[in-house]
């Protein structure tokens, strides 16, 4: 039971069923209430004319009765044939009563003679304009007095008894020609709802049917809503955000068969380096040594692979991980450059750091060590032997700049907007040999932009590279921003 009303309900709330309903009531209800009104005025005023038409025709038959002295005993066959005309036109009763309430004359010729005792004909006496109107099943009953304008008295009175069947007949008709116009316009009303209803709510339904294949797995799917401009807008939000999905879903693909075919190469080479093993007898230790460092040197890459890919989720999930503190950058660098300089020192690369002004910055601190790390070890990778690397801090009011410049080899103009993607490398040899993994740069850019800041670069082949970074000196969180 309980379901049932769960699902009226639902089926009420339905946007198509409210509409069909609110146009139905708005079309139908004045209809009704135009009916009944037009009805009751119509048959009132019938019943009413009909009234004041006998009324009319009873002051001619009084005036005539008055004048002609019909009821002081004088013949007249003028009032009898006006008071047999109206009974006869009105299929009704035409009574005539004189002073002492005698009936003298009955149209039906039943009681003429008898005396007629009722309340308006006794009112009648008393008061000369009287005039009542009794309805009495479907008859009325009219009673007027009878006045000489000579002497301004009330002579008798006059009783004329109409039907109103025909009336009546007729009041039946209009109503029920009116019942079937109402339910005539009821079902057009009806037909035309359910039309109009259907027909707005349909491209909701196609919103529906767009979702749903896309929450079955496709993305390159599209909208088309023409009926209205709201839909229009709702199409192309939703056209937007399929194309931002599809960018994902083929960004998320290529990273996959990136991911696989970087960790395959080194299982590949460890693959034919043990295969050939196995494969010999006999084979002296040095060599099974000489195999087992390239094999521990391809498993340290795979390792490498992997935590940068870590580091690189991490730095993806959300910004709501950021650790920020103020940080010393100055002691920040200094620091990285302490670790770094044995390594700049084997290949004699002169590494320097110039610090224009003390920094203060709020960071994570971590996340900004990595970048920057990265950055300084690639102008060491990618330089020649005894070549430099500078570094320089400053700052402005709102943000701080580190430049790191290199007398490398360089990135050739086309790929310089490329490097930044993820396991992108210009020279895939060079690289691998210096342990790169393509995610260094792609990692760096990401930290950058989780503390809102930007990064830039000019470089000229052979001849170095500039790495600009800029980052805000105060941190700006998601929920500032939003509230800004
Ligand atoms: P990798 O792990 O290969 O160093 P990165 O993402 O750090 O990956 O860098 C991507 C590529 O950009 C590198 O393979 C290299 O070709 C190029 N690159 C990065 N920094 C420099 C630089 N300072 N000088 C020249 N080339 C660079």
């Amino acid at each position: 039971m309980k379901e049932k009303w769960n699902e009226i309900w639902y089926q009420l709330r339905s946007m198509r069923v409210q509409l069909l309903l609110v146009m139905f009531l708005v079309g139908l209800i004045p209809v009704v209430l135009f009916s009944i009104i037009f009805i009751r005025t119509y048959n009132g005023q019938t019943i009413s004319q009909k009234n004041d038409e006998v009324r009319s025709y009873g002051n001619v038959i009084s005036n005539l009765i008055a004048n002609s002295g019909y009821l002081s005993g004088t013949d007249s066959t003028e009032v009898e044939k006006e008071a047999e005309e109206i009974s006869n036109a009105y299929q009704g009763r035409v009574m005539i009563i004189d002073q002492n309430l005698n009936i003298v004359k009955d149209t039906y010729e039943m009681e003429t003679g008898n005396t007629l005792i009722s309340t308006e004909v006794i009112q009648c006496f008393s008061k000369k304009d009287a005039f009542f109107s009794n309805e009495i099943g479907d008859y009325i009953q009219l009673t007027m007095p009878i006045t000489d304008q000579s002497t301004d008295t009330v002579l008798g009175a006059v009783l004329i008894t109409y039907s109103t069947k025909n009336l009546h007949l007729l009041e039946e008709s209009i109503n029920y020609r009116t019942i079937l116009l109402i339910l005539a316009i009821a079902i057009c009303v009806l037909l035309i709802s359910m039309l109009y209803s259907y027909i707005v709510s349909k491209p909701l339904q196609k919103v529906t049917d767009s979702i749903d294949n896309i929450t079955r797995g496709e993305t390159d799917v599209t909208m088309e809503l023409k009926t209205y401009s709201e839909l229009l807008k709702i199409s192309e939000s939703f056209n937007q955000m399929i194309g931002y999905i599809h960018e994902q879903d083929i960004a998320r693909k290529d990273f996959v068969s990136n991911v696989s075919h970087e960790l395959k190469t080194p299982l590949a080479s460890m693959k034919v380096l043990s295969d050939s093993l196995l494969s010999q007898k006999g084979i002296p230790e040095d060599l099974y040594r000489e195999f087992l460092v390239d094999i521990t040197e391809e498993i340290e890459r795979m390792t490498q692979i992997i935590n940068d890919l870590l580091s690189m989720v991490k730095l993806d999930k959300n910004s709501a991980k950021m650790q920020v503190e103020s940080v010393n950058v100055n002691e920040l660098l200094e620091n990285l450059l302490k670790r770094l300089r044995p390594i700049a020192q084997k290949r004699n690369i002169e590494l320097t750091l110039e610090s224009f002004r003390p920094v203060v910055a709020e960071i994570d601190q971590v996340k900004i060590s990595i970048a920057l790390n990265n950055l300084i070890e690639n102008a060491m990778k990618y330089n020649y032997d005894d070549g430099w690397v500078k570094v320089t801090l400053n700052a402005d009011h709102k943000f701080f700049y580190v430049k790191i410049q290199d007398s490398g080899v360089g990135i050739p103009e086309d790929v310089q907007d490329k490097v930044f993607e993820r396991f992108y490398r210009v020279d895939k040899a060079r690289s691998r040999e210096t342990g790169g993994t393509g995610l260094g740069l792609a990692l760096t850019r990401s930290a950058i932009l989780l503390h809102r800041g930007s990064i830039k670069l000019y470089s000229k082949e052979k001849e170095g590279t500039t790495f600009t970074v800029r980052i805000p000196l105060n941190y700006v969180g998601q929920e500032q921003l939003a509230a800004t």
